[in-house]
């Protein structure tokens, strides 16, 4: 990997390039090797990070929508100019296949993009002779977007659409493992935004810790583990932050009876196996009934062994590495867990020789009630499959989980396929795919897979509070 592709990455603070002592190598999953240095913020750095952000707030809150969602724009613009280099950074850093990073980027600026569409207009509540009440939307002040190392430009993007829009100033801080393309994306905010609107720092645990403690922010608008997020929740509390927390899932997928295994495998595959199986909405639990397994799943292994797993650079390939080698450990412990309480191998594939974090596409049956894969999330290219006879004892498995991310029906029957959509427990519950999501729609967890939804108007409405002006009509 050559080290001036990536350039020099710097932070972003009020608008300037923000040097350091501090730095973290930057690990290429595909060789497990570092490859450039990146900056990592000090406290100080921290605090300057929120102090540049709260001194933009207020020129900023009061710029007319129109005008920043102008600005958003002309970010959106700059971003599609620079998608090569931010699809080399994303690539380099996370492992997905190059054209996947050109998707993900490109879709994620649409959809930061969509919030210019939107407005956040009083809402005339009470227009009487005597009294006139009206509902105004008001930004919060500084957020704290905090992402995972999954989609790193899809989560920062999803967050800067609507909290710029609605009048908000950012500070930014990606995963420590995948800084790279979140930092170019503040550098080239520099361009574009006032100074201090738009602020990026890299750093680890402690600096998301900081930035939720810290007095100044009002919100946190996060993505990552359900563990973290309960920490974020707890440490939010004292200063009573907003937040947004889009955490973990085990989503469970129901197929129906009525399903050919040769015209449904493709999707049900794809739905588990995108991204490398890194994704918060994967189908991570798959109910089959008896009648359909043994088909489907020979349908499935043989799609699983023409997949081509691989440096994302590499022409052809569909499937990366597992992003960083601590993620790997934790799958590799899920699934000897679940071999050792008796479940079955159904299929392990094969992964590339040589160094980087491979994890083979797992399929494991029967697994008992009991091992860890059942209630914990498996953040990659594992599915476990359950049989079942009676759909009633499907749903019931399928809503058994501290999860509530996403959930889907397979049918060709899509009424049946509606009406037990209607009652599986998730934030959003798809028929015949999985996930599907839009910049129209709204996305967001239930139980414990998060509070708030990302995604359109009530994505936008996240990053306001409520003023009610309350006017007694008194004459003169
Ligand atoms: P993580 O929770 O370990 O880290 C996420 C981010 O939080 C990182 O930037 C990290 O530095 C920061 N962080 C960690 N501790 C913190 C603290 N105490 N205070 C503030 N910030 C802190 O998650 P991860 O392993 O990087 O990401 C994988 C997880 O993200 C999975 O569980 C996945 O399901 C979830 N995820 C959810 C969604 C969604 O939209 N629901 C999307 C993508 C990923």
């Amino acid at each position: 990997m050559d080290m001036v592709t990536v350039g020099d990455p710097k932070m972003t603070i009020g608008g300037q390039a923000a040097p350091t002592t501090d730095f973290v190598e930057v690990i290429n999953p595909s060789t497990a090797e570092p490859f450039v240095k990146a900056p990592v913020a000090n406290p100080m750095q921290v605090n300057d990070a929120v102090a540049a952000a709260k001194a933009a707030f207020p020129a900023w809150s009061t710029t007319p929508i129109a005008e920043r969602q102008q600005l958003v724009r002309a970010f959106a613009a700059k971003l599609r100019e620079n998608i090569d280099i931010l699809a080399h950074m994303l690539t380099s850093e996370q492992g997905k296949p190059i054209n996947n990073a050109k998707g993900e980027i490109n879709g994620a600026i649409a959809t930061m993009e969509s919030y210019c569409d939107l407005d956040l207009d009083p809402v005339v509540i009470r227009d009487k002779p005597e009294q006139f009440v009206e509902l105004r939307r008001r930004p919060l002040g500084p957020v704290a977007a905090i992402t995972a190392w999954n989609y790193p430009v899809l989560l920062c993007l999803w967050k800067l659409g609507p909290c710029l829009v609605a009048g908000n100033t950012v500070v930014v801080k990606p995963a420590l493992v995948t800084p790279l393309a979140t930092l170019k994306i503040g550098e080239i905010a520099r361009e574009i935004f006032p100074a201090g609107v738009v602020n990026v720092i890299n750093g680890g645990n402690e600096v998301g810790a900081a930035l939720v403690t810290h007095p100044d922010i009002r919100k946190i608008a996060f993505t990552g583990s359900t563990a973290t997020g309960k920490r974020i929740m707890a440490d939010a509390a004292p200063t009573l932050k907003r937040l947004t927390l889009e955490l973990g899932g085990n989503d469970a997928g129901i197929v129906l009876p009525d399903v050919d295994p040769k015209k449904f495998a493709n999707d049900i595959f794809w739905a588990k196996f995108s991204n490398c199986g890194q994704v918060c909405a994967a189908l991570k639990r798959l109910f089959v009934p008896d009648s359909l397994h043994d088909a489907l799943i020979a349908e499935m292994i043989e799609i699983a062994r023409s997949v081509k797993i691989g440096d994302g650079f590499a022409d052809g390939i569909q499937m990366g590495p597992i992003q960083n080698a601590a993620q790997h450990a934790r799958l590799v412990a899920l699934v000897e867990d679940a071999k050792a309480k008796g479940a079955t191998v159904l299929h392990v594939g094969e992964v590339p020789d040589g160094p980087g974090y491979w994890f083979p596409i797992t399929l494991l049956g029967d697994v008992p009630s009991n091992a860890d894969i059942v209630h914990e999330e498996a953040f990659g290219p594992i599915l476990t499959v359950y049989r079942y006879s009676d759909p009633e004892d499907a749903l019931a498995r399928a809503n058994a989980s501290q999860f509530g991310l996403g959930a889907s029906v397979w049918t060709s029957d899509v009424g049946a396929g509606a009406a037990l959509a209607e009652r599986m427990e998730a934030g959003s519950t798809w028929v015949n795919q999985h996930p599907s999501m839009g910049p129209d729609i709204p996305f967001g967890g239930v139980k414990q897979s998060g509070l708030g939804v990302e995604g359109a108007r009530w994505g936008l409405e996240e990053y306001t509070s409520v003023h009610v002006v309350n006017v007694k009509k008194v004459g003169p």
